[in-house]
């Protein structure tokens, strides 16, 4: 059977690159305060901090190296016989490091910057700062584009329609707390996609997966895969 796969990835498949969860006990997100850095409202108060913290998440990006699991993923889209999506809510590069080429970035990229007053998008300089000036209307409102609390996801249309028509559903290293990634389970589940959980430990929605496997995403990813695309040999 040709599948139509739809990936799910969350801050636990780039753990093992050293990118740190929310949950992560002495991680950069323990050290700030969600309010202050996350959400519009913290950004109006105060963009240095806002920025030092994104500086500070892009320098640790820049450091990392994307790790087996990362690499399975690329591996099942470029070998696999059907298509495979990767939607993530990370805003790291690291399935793209890897290979992986369909990557549609939920929450956005640390790569990028927008600002504020016109819209305007273009490649992050590696470090940010309030005095920055856009490059298309000179304002003084420049933000990395990534999606923060009370924003709305990049691409949620296209996304939807690709639950819908998916044959396989699979959610990894994703804690299923934030909306509404943690609904794309039961999406994909009603349109008639088989539904797997891969995650260190058991997410808020683990009861509407069809299968949950717990372990590290670096064991559990490659063997999935390996699964998968012995399965879609003739
Ligand atoms: P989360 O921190 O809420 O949950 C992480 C999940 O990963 C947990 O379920 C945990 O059990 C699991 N996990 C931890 N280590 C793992 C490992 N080695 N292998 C497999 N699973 C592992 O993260 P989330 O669900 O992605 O939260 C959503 C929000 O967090 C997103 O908005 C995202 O932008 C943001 N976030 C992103 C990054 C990043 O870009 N790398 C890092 C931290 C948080």
């Amino acid at each position: 059977m040709t599948e139509d796969i739809v990936i799910l990835t969350g801050a636990g498949i780039s753990a093992e690159s050293g990118l740190g969860t929310f949950r992560d006990v002495n991680g950069l997100w323990t050290r700030y305060d969600l309010e202050e850095v996350a959400t519009p409202d913290g950004f109006a108060r105060n963009p240095a901090l806002v920025h030092e913290f994104y500086n500070t998440r892009r320098a640790n990006c820049r450091a990392a190296t994307p790790n087996a699991a990362h690499l399975a993923l690329a591996r099942l889209e470029r070998e696999g016989l059907g298509r495979v999506l990767v939607v993530t809510q990370n805003v790291d590069d690291l399935h793209e490091r890897a290979g992986s080429r369909a990557v549609w970035h939920m929450h956005g990229r640390l790569a990028r910057a927008l600002c504020a007053a016109c819209g305007y998008r273009w490649d992050a300089p590696d470090f940010m700062d309030p005095q920055d000036t856009c490059p298309a209307c000179a304002a003084h409102a420049t933000r990395p584009d990534v999606v923060w609390f009370g924003e709305y996801p990049h691409r949620m249309d296209e996304i939807w329609e690709r639950l819908r028509a998916a044959t396989l559903f699979v959610a990894i290293g994703t804690s299923g707390q934030v909306y509404p990634a943690a609904a794309f389970v039961q999406d994909a589940g009603r349109a008639g996609a088989r539904t797997l959980e891969l995650n260190l430990e058991p997410s808020a929605g683990i009861s509407d997966f069809d299968e949950a496997r717990l372990g590290k995403a670096s064991d559990l990813v490659p063997a999935w895969v390996a699964e998968v695309l012995a399965q879609a040999e003739p």
